[in-house]
């Protein structure tokens, strides 16, 4: 049971971003990923999610043993693939509520519009309301969130850290079996870092979530603490290790690994 990455090759408006990239992410494991800015990880963790702007040219994505290339995103969320975008998009007129419940029914199956006696009836295809109200309070508990949040529009107005924490009650609910976490980190101050990581923890270890955590910094990771690390550089990973490749990194920057890499070369 594994999310697993073969040879992945991904284009973006005609320019090749992704370079092979291979990984395979066990089921119940933390791997981490970090490399410098622009070297392409929300371009993989788009890829994976199936953003439509972003071409596979070689390679395959599969999802324990079926491939989700041909599959559209919301066939990919309710495969069990999940993705806090590093930045989620704003939707005015939406309540988080709304868009959570929707969201929710939807990769849950209440949202199979097949069956033509219900076809068209709305309520028909969302989680029951009181269900819903119950799971989402238990979340919000966790994750430490006032509920007037629900209320607000969807991103709209939220600072770095209410967006960040609205991506993992979305992943909360949506209860994946994968998961990838792009820069989740960024904006959250201290307190909230640790909140969250603690959340993010308690889903990971409950649903045995196999989870890829894009980031820049070690700070997350003495929370969250990975299993595996990988650095990114130039669309492709260039090295994996232990949590100790963190601390060299932290200390020499992404600077060693290009040196390694050219003296690799000679
Ligand atoms: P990272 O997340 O590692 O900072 P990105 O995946 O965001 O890197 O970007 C990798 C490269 O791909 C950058 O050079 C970026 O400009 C380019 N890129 C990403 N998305 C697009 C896009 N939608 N259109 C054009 N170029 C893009
Ligand atoms: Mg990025």
């Amino acid at each position: 049971m594994a999310l697993e990455i073969r040879n992945l090759h991904v284009a973006v408006e005609g320019e090749d971003i992704l370079k092979g990239v291979s990984l395979v992410v066990e089921r119940g494991t933390k791997h981490a990923l970090m490399g410098p800015n622009g070297s392409g990880k929300s371009t993989l963790s788009y890829s994976l999610m199936g953003h439509p702007n972003y071409l596979v040219t070689e390679g395959d994505i599969l999802l324990d043993g079926t491939s989700l290339l041909g599959m559209p995103p919301d066939e990919r969320a309710r495969a069990g693939l999940f993705l806090a975008m590093q930045y989620p998009v704003a939707v005015s007129g939406v309540s988080l509520y709304s868009f959570l419940h929707a969201a929710t029914s939807a990769v849950r199956g209440y949202g199979d519009q097949s069956d033509t006696a219900t076809r068209g009836r709305f309520n028909a295809h969302m989680m029951p309301m009181r269900e819903f109200r119950k799971e989402v309070n238990d979340e919000l508990d966790l994750l430490k969130i006032d509920p007037i949040f629900l209320r607000r529009y969807l991103n709209e107005g939220f600072s770095g850290g209410e967006k960040k924490r609205a991506e993992i009650l979305q992943m909360a609910m949506l209860q994946p079996r994968y998961a990838i976490l792009d820069e989740t980190d960024s904006g959250l101050d201290i307190d909230a870092l640790r909140i969250v990581s603690e959340g993010v923890n308690t889903l990971q270890r409950e649903l045995n979530i196999g989870l890829l955590l894009i980031t820049h910094y070690q700070r997350i990771l003495n929370y969250i603490h990975p299993d595996v690390v990988h650095i990114f550089v130039d669309g492709r990973i260039v090295k994996t290790g232990d949590f100790e490749l963190v601390e060299i990194l932290e200390e020499q920057g992404y600077e060693w690994v290009r040196q390694e890499l050219v003296g690799g070369q000679k």
